[in-house]
């Protein structure tokens, strides 16, 4: 899952200070791959970054959905869904009250909140709510790989059927463009799918993401030898974010994904220049020893 929330809103990774070891979440593999300067900002130099509508609407939209699956089966319809909407807006910004600061007026709150809406009324088209019994919701995997890298990440849904095949399924509903993302929300899932498949034992039989925008499901069924190649593509970039820690050069990498990115100011490829690069820690540590986990980002 997914939104570049304030640290403590929805921490992918959980509570920074429980790291063990050097550990890498989609999101910042992902980022790695996109461009190594926006891995740099984000997981080393750590530069907050203020979410967007677009993102604290993500966040809505999945809290409302986790939800859901709270009720019985029966009392999930789109009535129930809209009916939380508005309470669960109230406990996000509780949690984070720089939320609020998103709207100037209420009015404009209340045209979000309509935008959330129009998510949920797409989710609806999708699936039916009351026909289906998660087996898991926002559930935080983790896994050890290579000589120590640990994977983890934070699972919008996993279904598992009677025989035992699992779903992995996640809800994507940024306001971006969707192809400028939907290489980033597979590499996502296969993610999940390998993590899912050193824990249990079991390669997911879906991948499946719900694109509520467009109100569209895209399924991807992986296999064993794919996950095992993926796993050796992950390890071999931690080894290339070590290298570029090591010399300090995480070099920019334009796209258009740029259109998306916070950073622009800091980019060479905007005419910004990038902070000093972080000193080692006093135990000597490279700066990504640790990197911060950002919150999962919502941007497809
Ligand atoms: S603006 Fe583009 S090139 Fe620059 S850091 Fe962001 S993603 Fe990378």
């Amino acid at each position: 899952m997914t939104v570049e929330l304030p640290t403590g809103v929805l921490d992918e990774a959980g509570p920074v200070g429980e790291e063990r070891g050097p550990s890498l979440s989609p999101s910042r593999a992902a980022d790695f791959k996109t461009c190594p300067l926006l891995y740099r900002f984000r997981a080393i130099d750590r530069i907050p970054e203020q979410p967007t509508p677009d993102q604290a609407r993500g966040t809505l939209v999945h809290a409302v959905l986790e939800r859901l699956f709270d009720l019985p089966a029966g009392e999930r319809t789109p009535e129930s869904a809209e009916a939380s909407l508005e309470p669960e807006w109230r406990r996000l910004v509780e949690e984070a009250p720089e939320l609020a600061d998103l709207f100037a007026t209420p009015e404009a709150t209340a045209e979000w909140l309509g935008s959330a809406r129009e998510l949920l009324e797409g989710y609806f088209t999708l699936e039916d709510p009351q026909r289906l019994e998660p087996a898991e919701r926002e559930s935080m995997v983790e896994v050890t790989v290579g000589d120590g890298l640990r994977l983890r990440g934070i699972i919008d849904r996993l279904d598992v059927s009677p025989a035992g095949d699992i779903r992995v399924v996640d809800y994507k509903s940024g306001g971006a463009p969707r192809e400028a993302f939907e290489a980033r929300a597979l590499f996502q899932l296969k993610f999940y799918a390998l993590v899912l498949w050193r824990t249990r034992g079991v390669v997911p039989k879906v991948l499946r993401l719900l694109y509520l925008s467009d109100r569209e499901a895209c399924d991807y069924a992986p296999d064993l030898e794919e996950l095992k190649r993926f796993e050796r593509t992950l390890v071999a970039l931690w080894q290339a974010i070590e290298r570029a820690t090591q010399r300090r050069e995480f070099r920019p990498k334009p796209s258009r994904l740029c259109d998306w990115c916070r950073h622009q100011a800091l980019c060479p490829e905007f005419g910004g220049t990038p902070p000093p690069f972080p000193e080692p820690t006093a135990a000597g540590e490279p700066a990504t020893a640790h990197p911060q986990e950002g919150a999962e980002d919502r941007p497809g």
